[in-house]
């Protein structure tokens, strides 16, 4: 895949990360690295721990031990900064939670305004020429009740990009849409990716994670199985477990 030429530095450092919900380890050790410009698939069966891994990166959920680093932000550090790391991490969920009295444009504008205090008329070009990008000029006066799944959800990642984020980390983001959705929904991540966004997914979309990513990770109850170039392990996986999931979704 072509790509802006970008350092070669990881951005996103995770070492022996655990993390326990009471008596449950849902993270038993995870270590994995991802570097600037990289695109990085998490897959595995449900319950494996993925959207846990995910939040914790964004310090959504505090980990039990072990280092998690984004550009030099120690996500661990008791006295964190959220808003340095909110700035540099933007998330996409399942579910896309617009604000539904808002218009596509209002949604895309509220956090550099309202959380970073930026001015109102830079904001807004920056915001529509985001929408633009998303391939949703037109729909900047839409509320989300007026939008399909998939037209929503490219609202969001828009609203994230708002941000100017340097990662996008991305948790099944069209495990909720309609079939004929899901692809202008990948479409939009792919280009973002061509671009040189470090993104760093949790999907069930293999022929995604096969064409756009540049590292997949086979992950089960809580450990990283098996991981390797999406050529490599989707043709010739070692492991058992790692086997018999891609048997199921291939
Ligand atoms: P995946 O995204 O791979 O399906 P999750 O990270 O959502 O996996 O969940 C992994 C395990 O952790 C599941 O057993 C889930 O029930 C449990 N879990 C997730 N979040 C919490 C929580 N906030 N409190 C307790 N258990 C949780
Ligand atoms: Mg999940």
């Amino acid at each position: 895949m072509l790509k802006v030429p970008t350092a070669n530095a990881p951005i996103i450092q995770l070492l022996d990360v655990h993390k326990s919900f009471g008596e449950a380890e849902v993270l038993k050790g995870i270590s994995f690295d991802v570097r600037r410009g990289e695109v990085v698939c998490i897959i595995g069966p449900s319950g494996s721990g993925k959207s846990t891994l995910i939040r914790c990166i964004n310090a959504l959920v505090p980990v039990t031990s072990g280092t998690i680093r984004v550009d030099g932000i120690e996500v661990a550090d008791p006295k964190l900064d959220k808003l340095a790391l909110r700035r540099k991490v933007g998330m996409v969920f399942q579910q896309y939670n617009l604000f539904p009295h808002k218009t596509a444009l209002q949604n895309v504008m509220m956090a550099p305004i309202h959380v970073l205090g930026q001015d109102k008329r830079e904001v807004e070009a920056r915001s529509r020429a985001l929408l633009a990008k998303v391939r949703l000029a037109g729909k900047e006066a839409a509320y989300p009740g007026e939008m399909s799944g998939g037209q929503q959800q490219r609202v969001a990642i828009a609203r994230s990009l708002a941000m100017r984020p340097d990662v996008m980390l991305f948790d099944e983001v069209t495990a909720a849409l309609d079939p004929e959705t899901v692809k202008e929904v990948l479409v939009t991540i792919r280009e973002l990716a061509e671009e040189g966004m470090t993104c760093l997914l949790v999907t069930h979309e293999m022929n995604f994670a096969r064409e756009v990513a540049d590292h997949v990770y086979f992950t089960d109850r809580g450990v990283i199985v098996e991981h390797g170039p999406p050529e490599t392990l989707f043709s010739s996986a070692v492991d058992p477990r790692t086997r018999r999931f891609l048997s199921q979704v291939l």
